[in-house]
């Protein structure tokens, strides 16, 4: 693998802002951005970001959300947030709901985290940064005119937009929060220049319920789209065995100019929203794969978002300090975390803080049905692998 320029004469890019706490549904709600903060702290306090990488969001231009979303409802976010949208209105356009709450200056708020991601690819496509992370993105659920599960304006789905109008790339997405990109999948799924992978729980139990394996995009777009639902319960070495043979053989089959990667990090065994069973290993994984394939194929140019993660005291910041340190070549962290993060934050916590880069090794009592869950994801796998191979003999270069 090619590394990056390890002295920096290209930085890497954090894109934050203590603005993005103002994406906010309710003190009870599950979606809680103080997860970005805890993230960025921890970072800060283990001496990991220097002050020249930290970079402010802007704010996304109705065009720019446009180039996904429809204006009218662009404009009823924008009623929504100032409370001047009526509760049957705001129903048919996925707000309101308990899952999607109103909150005052909504559009503002989302159109933060939009502009949010749109600054790190113009770092990364301007060839100002080799790879860029904004951790208040990754909306992955948001649809045209709707809104859907915790996410408002799709960021993803405007980035890829974007990247392909402005700079005229082909884009790889890849999604390894535990529930399927959906809202990101359908705006691309008849488009031959978007690839789109989702790995996540199956949808047979849980939201939004799509990503099978044989959703393989339509029309142009057939054979550009491709999910790897896994069974509940799935374990690490599980996931990681999916993950890493479906990710290379697809980028080695689309060849992409650019990957955006979504790292929501609902896959953790703590997670309160889902049912798989992976453990803190995973996401030093994952952005090393992605890292791999940025080098090998987009000449450096990797953009990663946030997205799901609910417990957001044991999980969700070191998953995604992980992606940061990946992207940084900095792979030997182990043991405690930074002493200052844990007294900063430890009794604002609701359940006992992460105290070490690890997970205990006892978390979970061993799975009975461990082999049966394997084996189902081994055929799913090996159908996603089949429909690559398929797919490649069919492609003309
Ligand atoms: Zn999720």
């Amino acid at each position: 693998m090619a590394e990056c320029n390890g002295d920096f004469i290209m930085e890497n890019v954090f894109i934050y802002s203590d603005e993005f706490q103002d994406y906010h549904f309710s003190p009870d709600h599950p979606f809680n951005q103080l997860r970005v903060k805890l993230a960025f702290d921890l970072l800060n306090k283990g001496g990991f970001i220097r002050e020249s990488q930290i970079r402010p969001p802007r704010t996304a231009t109705d065009e720019e959300i446009a180039l996904i979303h429809d204006q009218e409802y662009i404009n009823a976010i924008k009623q929504a947030g100032e409370g001047k949208l009526d509760k049957q209105s705001a129903l048919q356009y996925g707000i309101g709901t308990e899952d999607t709450p109103i909150f005052a200056n909504m559009h503002e708020a989302s159109a933060l985290l939009v502009g949010g991601t749109l600054t790190a690819v113009d770092y990364v496509l301007e060839g100002k940064a080799e790879h860029a992370l904004n951790l208040g993105g990754g909306l992955h659920h948001s649809f045209k005119g709707k809104a859907s599960g915790f996410c408002i304006y799709n960021d993803s789905s405007i980035a890829i937009k974007y990247m392909q109008q402005k700079y005229g790339l082909r884009v790889m997405y890849i999604d390894t929060d535990a529930h399927h990109g959906d809202g990101v999948q359908w705006s691309f799924y008849d488009d031959p220049t978007v690839c789109t992978v989702s790995i996540h729980e199956t949808g047979r139990y849980l939201f939004p319920g799509t990503g099978a394996v044989n959703e393989r995009g339509q029309g142009a777009g057939y054979g550009y789209s491709f999910n790897v639902p896994l069974d509940a319960f799935t374990e690490d070495e599980s996931f990681l065995y999916a993950y890493r043979n479906v990710m290379h053989e697809i980028a080695a089959y689309f060849k992409p100019d650019v990957i955006l990667t979504q790292n929501g990090a609902d896959a953790h065994y703590y997670d309160p929203l889902t049912h798989l069973y992976s453990t803190i290993k995973i996401y030093k994984e994952i952005p090393k794969i992605a890292h791999e394939i940025a080098h090998q194929y987009c000449n450096g140019r990797w953009i990663a978002v946030g997205g799901g993660g609910y417990d957001i005291w044991r999980v969700v910041p070191r998953a995604w300090s992980l992606i940061w340190l990946e992207m940084n070549n900095i792979r030997d962290v182990s043991g405690m975390l930074p002493l200052d993060w844990i007294e900063e934050w430890k009794d604002k916590a609701v359940v006992p803080i992460a105290m070490k880069w690890e997970d205990p090794d006892d978390m979970y009592k061993p799975i009975p049905r461990k082999k049966e869950i394997e084996e189902k994801n081994y055929l799913t796998v090996a159908k996603s692998l089949h429909i690559i191979r398929n797919n490649m003999k069919n492609i003309i270069y």
